[in-house]
C-alpha cells in the first residue's frame, strides 16, 4: 500500500534537499544534490539557476522512487535561500543572469554611495533593514547596471528571489513570492506587505519587473509539473523556526549552516528592532501572521569547510573532533562575507589572530568554532536587549552536529542549547506548511513534531562567561574598529 506524503524541498546554498514526510511528520525518504558555487571574483558567489531548478526536480523524483511500496505525493512546500536573486525572461523563463547568492558582496558598489542620503532613511524606515549589499535590492540594481542581457530585456524582464524563478518554471508561468522572502529584499513595505515603489525607485528597479506577493501558505493549491500542487513557499530560516517549534513569541532558534541565522519569534505584529537586528516576516496564512527578529552571522560552516579545503582535517566532523583538543588563545573572526548583525560591516574580512610557533591545527579548529559561537552570542546578546531571554536556544543545521560547538555555545551564552534531532528542519517546516495549506495540519501540530536531543547545559559560570565575552569584544573592536 502506498503512503501519502508531503514533500519539503529546501533549495539551500550548499545543497538542495527534498524530504518526504508522512502524516506524523516522519521523514520516510529523502534525496540531496550538492550545489556548485563559482567565485568569478573575490566576494562574488554565483550558482546556475537552471541547475538548481533541475536539482529540485531530481531530488523530488529520487526521494519518491526511494519509498518502498510507493508514495502518493499530496503536496509540496518549497524553501528558498532568502536574499539570493536571478533575472529571467518573463516570456520563456530563460535566465538572464546567474543566481547571485545572498553572501555575494558585489552590490557594495551600489549601496555604499547611498549611505548618508535621504534614500537610506526612507529604505530603513519602510523595510526595517539596514543598507547592506546582503539584501536582494542592491544585487538587482547591480544586474540592471552591469548585465547587457538584463538591460536589453526591457519589457520582458523578470527579477526576483530564487523562489519566484523556481515557481515560474514549476507552474508554467506563475510569477510570485511570499512575504517571508519579500522581507529579505529591502523592497517590501513592512506594513502593507507589498513591494514599495519608492524603495524600488531608490535602487532604479521598475516595480513591474518584480513578482506578486502571496501568502506563505496558500489555501488554493497551485499546480506544478512535479506531480502535486504547491501549497507553501517560504524563506528557509522562517520555515526552520516553525519546524523547531518556535511558534510562540520569545522562542529563539539558531540554524548553523553555511551562515548562521538566529531568529526570535516576535508575535503577530511587525516590530522594528534596534540593536543591529532586523525585522523579518515569519509566515502568513490568511489572517494568521507571525513576525520574527533576526540576526545573521554570514560565515559559519563556510569557515569549517575552509579548514577542510586547507587540508587541516578530512571533513567537517573531523574539524569538530580536532577542535575538542584545542587550547584557547588563538582567535578567529568568521567574516569571509562581511560582519552581519549586530554591527553590519560589509567590507570586513576574516581575521585569525594570536598565532604562535606552537599553535596547532587543533587550536585553529577550536578558534574557528569558538569564533562562530561568539558571533552567535553577539546576536543573542542583542536579542536579549529587545525581548525577554529564552530559556533555551533551539538549534539545527548541519554544523549543529558538532558537540564541541554546542558546548561552547551553551558556555558563552550561559543558557542551555536544545539540538533538534532533525538537522534538516527547513524541509520539514515547509512540508508542514504545505500540509497546513491542504488543511491537514495546524501550527501547533507542526511544532509538536519537533524532537530534540538532551539539552546541552552550560558548564561555566558567569565570571568565566563575562571574561571570555569581554575578551572577544576587545578582539572584534581591535580588528574592525567596533565599540566593545
Ligand atoms: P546550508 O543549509 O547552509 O546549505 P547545512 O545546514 O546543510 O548548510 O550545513 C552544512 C554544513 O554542516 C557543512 O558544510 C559542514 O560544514 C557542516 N557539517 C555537516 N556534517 C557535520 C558533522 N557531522 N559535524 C560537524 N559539522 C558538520
Amino acid at each position: 500500500m502506498s503512503i501519502r506524503v508531503y514533500a519539503g524541498v529546501d533549495q539551500g546554498t550548499t545543497s538542495t534537499f527534498t524530504g518526504l514526510y508522512d502524516e506524523e511528520g516522519r521523514c520516510v525518504a529523502s534525496a540531496r544534490r550538492r550545489s556548485a558555487t563559482s567565485h568569478p571574483r573575490p566576494g562574488w558567489d554565483e550558482q546556475d539557476g537552471l541547475a538548481l531548478l533541475a536539482a529540485i526536480e531530481d531530488t523530488v523524483a529520487e526521494a519518491l522512487a526511494r519509498v518502498e511500496g510507493g508514495a502518493e505525493l499530496a503536496g509540496i512546500g518549497l524553501a528558498n535561500q532568502g536574499e539570493s536573486v536571478i533575472a529571467f525572461d518573463r516570456r520563456t523563463g530563460e535566465p538572464l543572469s546567474p543566481a547571485i547568492l545572498w553572501s555575494d558582496r558585489r552590490a557594495t558598489e551600489v549601496v555604499e554611495p547611498m549611505a548618508g542620503t535621504p534614500q537610506q532613511d526612507e529604505l530603513e524606515e519602510r523595510t526595517g533593514l539596514p543598507l547592506d549589499p546582503y539584501f536582494s535590492a542592491g544585487k538587482i540594481a547591480w544586474m540592471l547596471r552591469n548585465l547587457p542581457g538584463v538591460q536589453e530585456a526591457a519589457g520582458h524582464l523578470a527579477v526576483g528571489t530564487l523562489d519566484s524563478f523556481f515557481i515560474y518554471h514549476l507552474t508554467g508561468g506563475e510569477f510570485i513570492t511570499d512575504p517571508s522572502t519579500g522581507s529579505r529584499t529591502q523592497l517590501m513595505d513592512l506594513d502593507t506587505l507589498e513591494f514599495d515603489e519608492g524603495c524600488a525607485g531608490a535602487y532604479g528597479i521598475d516595480i513591474r519587473t518584480l513578482p506578486r506577493i502571496v501568502d506563505t501558505i496558500v489555501s488554493e493549491p497551485i499546480s506544478t509539473r512535479l506531480g502535486a500542487p504547491l501549497y507553501a513557499s517560504s524563506c528557509d530560516q522562517q520555515a526552520a523556526l516553525a519546524a523547531v517549534g518556535g511558534i510562540s513569541a520569545g522562542d529563539v532558534k539558531v540554524t548553523y549552516g553555511t551562515g548562521c541565522f538566529i531568529e526570535a519569534n516576535a508575535g503577530p505584529k511587525p516590530r522594528r528592532p534596534g540593536n543591529g537586528l532586523m525585522p523579518t516576516f515569519a509566515w502568513s496564512m490568511g489572517q494568521t501572521r507571525a513576525w520574527a527578529i533576526e540576526g545573521g552571522v554570514f560565515t559559519a560552516a563556510t569557515a569549517v569547510d575552509w579548514l577542510v579545503s586547507l587540508g587541516l582535517a578530512p571533513d567537517a566532523a573531523a574539524v569538530s573532533a580536532l577542535a575538542a583538543g584545542g587550547d584557547p588563545g588563538t582567535m578567529f573572526l568568521p567574516s569571509f562575507s562581511g560582519i552581519g548583525a549586530p554591527w553590519w560591516r560589509p567590507g570586513a574580512a576574516g581575521v585569525l589572530s594570536g598565532l604562535r610557533a606552537s599553535t596547532t591545527p587543533a587550536d585553529i579548529a577550536r578558534a574557528v568554532l569558538e569564533g562562530v559561537a561568539n558571533r552567535v552570542a553577539d546576536v543573542i546578546d542583542a536579542v536579549e536587549r529587545e525581548q525577554d531571554p529564552p530559556e533555551a536556544l533551539r538549534v539545527d543545521g548541519g554544523l549543529s552536529a558538532s558537540a564541541t560547538l554546542l558546548q561552547l555555545q551553551a558556555d558563552l551564552c550561559g543558557r542551555a542549547v536544545l539540538p533538534a534531532v532533525n538537522r534538516d528542519s527547513t524541509a520539514a517546516g515547509v512540508a508542514g506548511f504545505a500540509a497546513m495549506g491542504a488543511g491537514e495540519l495546524d501550527l501547533p501540530g507542526l511544532a509538536a513534531r519537533a524532537a530534540f536531543h538532551p539539552p546541552v547545559a552550560p558548564r561555566r559560570d558567569a565570571a568565566w562567561r563575562e571574561e571570555h565575552r569581554a575578551r572577544w569584544r576587545r578582539f572584534v573592536a581591535a580588528t574592525r574598529g567596533i565599540d566593545p
